[in-house]
């Protein structure tokens, strides 16, 4: 904070600031909320096919100035070219999906009345519920509130975006494509800056329902502000999530589990909700996992990232990149965007080495700020912070059991059910052991399968939440539904008349029990 009404973006890289925003209060928040619900009637004339349109020209836009929006969240959180684009296709491709589906999921349609209603048309419409406020975390700051956003504008909802502090530039960016691209519904869709307080002051505004996605300790602060006024919320937490590995993997198998865990366990600097932050893995094949763990995390490594993404048409002056460390390979990820989490990585790693556990690749001296290189620890006391807390770093411990039963036990002890990923020799055994799982959301063969699959519901419970983002139920969370009866003739005996002579209506009562009695 600069103690002026604004605060900086640092480079979690250099800690160089980029920019300053202001420190958006209730009145701004107030008047972006007053636009967006005039905008939402704009929203509403333009109908699904007028709302579908601007949809694909926003999501047009943001997939033609990809390598923009890009670079903007290279710089705030430091993550990979790469990884950044990657982002903001995943958060296109949910873009383009939620504005395809939205008049198939929430249109009006008629649905049967049932055999004591038969002269009466039963009608389902999906009403937007106003405008939704949109408070989302640094890690991916793209991906994760477009989640939320694009869903929300495709019910047609208006939208005010809180972005966290570390990530202000990604959100103003989102709204000012947003208000260049579809300018005749500008304040449709805004961006409010600022830190706690402000996300704070969004969620007391008035707005009717908040879409938040951070850590559980937050969601709890925003769920009691919420409270007050019964604004209703839809709460993204945390996650521990687990990888089980079968005994009938055969050598193939365990590279590509192994393959799945280090990447799952490291990418974006371990700092995924979705990350692998948990193994177990049957005890015939634990020691051979680790081995495999262990090679490929020796060849990932943390450092600064090259500029641009190396390709031929790549934007800019820096577009064909630079070496991470001058070895002639650029670095796998990046910083640890939240400076404080290193030492959240640094406690896990000491108290699990404390209590027991083995370190098979990294340690302590793995931690060297502002980077975490990966960590691999096995047999680790269930009870130890890096197999009960959220880690958010680089580090995954790998522990053995019995059976994928005793897998699944362990994995469904944790306070989180975020994600989770099976690895078995047949498909048809990770099924059956992702379907015992309490996770919401589980992925067979693979890590974080889901995530790119728009039509699948995002979300857990517990401490990771509750509510769903993306798909059918991602499209709902952001509208009312709405019942209509239409009378389409006088029934034969009229239940809601005092004219219906009290003997006919208790025949007909009479009629109707027995006939449920018996079915
Ligand atoms: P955070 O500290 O909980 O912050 C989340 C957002 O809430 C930020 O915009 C933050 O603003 C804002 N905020 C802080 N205090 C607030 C208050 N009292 N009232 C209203 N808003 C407030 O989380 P984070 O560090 O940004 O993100 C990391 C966490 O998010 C991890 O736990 C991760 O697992 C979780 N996450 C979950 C998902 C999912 O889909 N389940 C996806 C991504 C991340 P400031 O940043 O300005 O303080």
């Amino acid at each position: 904070m600069t103690g002026t009404g604004r605060f900086a973006s640092l480079s979690p890289a250099t800690g160089q600031q980029l920019a300053e925003y202001p420190v958006h209060g209730p009145e701004e928040i107030a008047d972006a909320v007053g636009r967006a619900r005039e905008a939402a009637k704009g929203w509403a004339r333009a109908g699904w096919k007028g709302r579908k349109a601007a949809l694909l020209t926003f999501k047009r836009a943001l997939a033609a100035r990809m390598g923009e929006v890009a670079e903007t969240v290279t710089a705030e959180t430091g993550k990979p070219d790469h990884d950044a684009r990657t982002e903001v296709l995943l958060a296109v491709i949910h873009l383009d999906w939620a504005a395809r589906h939205a008049r198939r999921v929430l249109g009006r349609r008629r649905v049967p009345s049932g055999l004591l209603s038969t002269h009466q048309r039963s009608l389902l419409a999906y009403r937007p519920l106003g405008v939704i406020g949109v408070i989302g975390p640094w890690n991916y700051p793209v991906y994760t509130p477009m989640g939320s956003i694009g869903y929300a504008l495709a019910a047609g909802n208006g939208v005010v975006f809180k972005p966290s502090e570390l990530t202000p530039g990604v959100g103003v960016l989102l709204a000012r494509i947003w208000a260049e691209t579809v300018p005749e519904h500008a304040g449709l869709f805004s961006a409010v800056t600022g830190e706690g307080r402000t996300g704070d002051a969004l969620a007391r505004s008035g707005v009717d329902k908040v879409a938040f996605t951070g850590s559980p300790g937050t969601a709890r602060k925003v769920a009691a502000a919420c409270a007050e006024s019964l604004t209703p919320l839809t709460a993204e937490g945390g996650g521990k999530d687990a990888v089980l590995v079968g005994g009938d993997l055969d050598g193939p198998g365990l590279d590509r589990a192994a393959e799945a865990i280090v990447w799952g366990a490291v990418s974006n600097a371990g700092q995924t909700c979705t990350g692998v932050e948990r193994v177990y893995a049957v005890e015939s094949v634990h020691e051979d996992l680790c081995r495999r763990v262990v090679r490929r995390a020796a060849q990932v490594s943390a450092g600064p990232q090259q500029s641009g993404h190396g390709l031929p048409d790549a934007e800019g002056p820096d577009a064909e990149g630079t070496d991470a460390d001058g070895s002639g390979r650029a670095a796998d990820y990046g910083p640890m965007t939240l400076p404080s989490q290193l030492d959240t990585v640094e406690r896990h790693l000491k108290e699990a080495v404390a209590s027991g556990a083995r370190v098979l690749h990294g340690g302590p001296e793995s931690v060297s700020a502002p980077y975490v290189q990966p960590v691999v620890l096995a047999d680790v006391p269930e009870d130890a912070s890096v197999m009960r807390e959220e880690t958010f770093g680089p580090l995954v411990a790998v522990n053995s059991v019995r059976d994928l039963e005793e897998a699944v036990e362990r994995a469904d002890a944790s306070p989180y059910a975020l994600g989770a990923a099976v690895f078995t020799g047949s498909s048809r055994a990770g099924r059956a052991a992702a379907e015992q799982l309490r996770a919401g959301m589980v992925s067979v063969g693979s890590v974080l399968g889901y995530a790119a699959v728009p039509s699948l519901p995002f979300g857990g419970s517990g401490e990771s939440g509750y509510g769903r983002v993306h798909g059918e139920e991602g499209l709902r969370g952001f509208a009312a539904p709405q019942a209509i009866t239409v009378r389409r003739f006088s029934p034969p005996v009229d239940l809601t008349s005092y004219a219906t002579p009290r003997a006919t209506a208790a025949r007909t009562v009479e009629l109707a029990r027995r006939f449920h009695a018996r079915m």
